[in-house]
């Protein structure tokens, strides 16, 4: 090629390549260090609840208080809102009219797990075991023959709400839920992949000792029951009143020799999540003001009042532009949003599914994702050519690394983000996070650059 034909290719196409050759190694240490950070964040913050109380622990050390209408609030000032500690909004006052509108970071703490059902308990040949109703999409196979971990809530009548957190501590016990012995399994087998363990197989083993030495029916159950009582004072009768929820019992830890990768339950979406908290942290004194959301019930539509389908965003986005003087609507009209999720990164194994032009890559850095949605972009906010050049120039004035990327081939499935609920705002919005391996399964892969990208991302967005 020549000289000529080469300088000309480097100004007019479009140069893709992995991050690691665009940073230097002081990058990539800052990377690793970011990411110490986020693995403990993950063991933390298993379920949405956990999720909010370590964002606002994490938060009250950077001098986040809750939000009170009897106080003014002015530029500077940091304030939280907790929505049924199960979505929190984070937010830094700006300096300017607030009526020039809000910079707008939205992520999910919820993940795909499994929820005990409001009768869970039972005794079936001197087992005890759990029913359990899947929570989001999963491939259901998937979840037999892992240790799991309990955690959740018990609301008892008298108003007091106990947390339950048994599986994380290495002497803790651990639960699980039994697949049928290759021996005997050649009619299931048969079934397809999605039918591999049918979503009434989820059934998980909880106990098999007897009540002392009694005589009688379901002692096992009695005995766990027991167990329970002592514990946390509760009867078979407070689960009707529980949020009790099954996840892997996983660490999140390094992947691979060069320990580039992060291997861990939830990263769907707290790879999103903890960048855009971090981030609204680290905010000082912003023109606009900064408002990082982390929500519940993605995973199953963001339906449910502490979705983001719900006006919980409208009425903090209210509750701050009345405290501090000026119009909502005007400043919801001039506002912007990052919805922080997770895209598709090409797994080398399944390259089929995507179309290599559009599809996103691990080390590659941030995804931008114009719009999810399926079969003919139904469904989704298609984020306008202007914000996607606002962002663009954004993202490469500070040296961020960053891709765009599709959720697989046109017609192969699709997907769903909170953009189009905050797109029904009146608010300019684009989805911005990190490849993930393994989506939806129990333990999912990112690569540390990508996360660390989008921690940059969320953070110039917002300062
Ligand atoms: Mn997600
Ligand atoms: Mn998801």
């Amino acid at each position: 090629m020549s000289e000529a034909s080469k300088q000309l290719k480097e100004k007019l196409f479009l140069n893709k390549k992995n991050g690691n050759f665009r940073v230097d190694e002081k990058v990539i240490d800052k990377c690793e260090k970011y990411c110490a950070g986020y693995k403990a964040f993950l063991n933390n913050a298993k379920t949405e609840r956990e999720a909010v109380k370590s964002a606002v622990m994490l938060a009250e050390k950077k001098g986040f208080v809750p939000f009170d209408r009897a106080k003014k609030y002015s530029a500077g000032d940091k304030v939280y809102f907790n929505n049924r500690g199960k979505t929190v909004a984070f937010a830094v006052i700006g300096s300017e009219n607030v009526e020039n509108g809000f910079n707008i970071t939205a992520a999910h703490i919820d993940s795909p797990r499994l929820d005990l059902k409001p009768n869970p308990l039972y005794e079936d040949l001197e087992l005890g075991l759990f029913k359990t109703h899947y929570y989001g999409g999963i491939k259901k196979y998937q979840w037999t023959a892992i240790p799991l971990s309990l955690h959740g809530v018990f609301a008892k009548k008298d108003g007091t709400v106990i947390d339950v957190s048994i599986g994380e501590d290495e002497s803790d016990p651990k639960f699980v839920i039994n697949d049928l012995l290759p021996h005997l399994a050649s009619e299931q087998v048969k079934r397809t992949l999605s039918d591999g363990i049918k979503g009434e197989e989820l059934n998980v083993l909880i106990g098999s000792r007897p009540f002392k030495d009694d005589e009688g029916s379901e002692l096992v159950k009695l005995n766990i029951l027991s167990i329970l009582n002592e514990k946390y004072g509760v009867t078979e009768e407070d689960f009707l009143s529980a949020e009790l929820e099954m996840v892997p019992a996983f660490k999140s830890c390094d992947i691979g020799f060069d320990r580039s990768l992060i291997g861990s339950y939830g990263q769907d979406d707290r790879v999103c999540a903890y960048p855009a908290l971090t981030a609204v942290l680290d905010v000082n004194m912003p023109k606009k003001t900064a408002v990082a959301i982390l929500a519940d019930k993605e995973e199953i539509g963001s339906c449910g009042n502490t979705g983001l389908e719900s006006d919980f965003l409208l009425h903090i986005l209210g509750d701050i532009t009345k405290n501090i003087g000026g119009d909502l609507s005007v400043a919801i009209r001039n506002s912007r949003c990052l919805s922080a999720d997770v895209n598709a990164g090409m797994d080398p194994t399944f390259q089929d599914v995507h179309e290599r032009r559009n599809a996103s890559l691990l080390n590659y850095g941030v995804v931008i994702t114009k719009y999810t949605g399926a079969r003919g972009k139904s469904g989704t906010s298609d984020a306008s050519a202007e914000y996607v050049a606002e962002i663009r120039e954004l993202l490469d004035k500070n040296g961020i690394i960053w891709q765009t990327g599709e959720l697989g081939k046109v017609d192969i499935g699709g997907g769903g983000t909170v953009a189009v609920y905050i797109a029904n705002m009146g608010i300019d919005v684009i989805d911005v996070g990190v490849p993930v391996l393994s989506m939806h399964a129990p333990f999912e892969t990112t690569a540390k650059l990508d996360v660390y990208m989008c921690y940059r991302a969320m953070y110039e967005f917002m300062k």
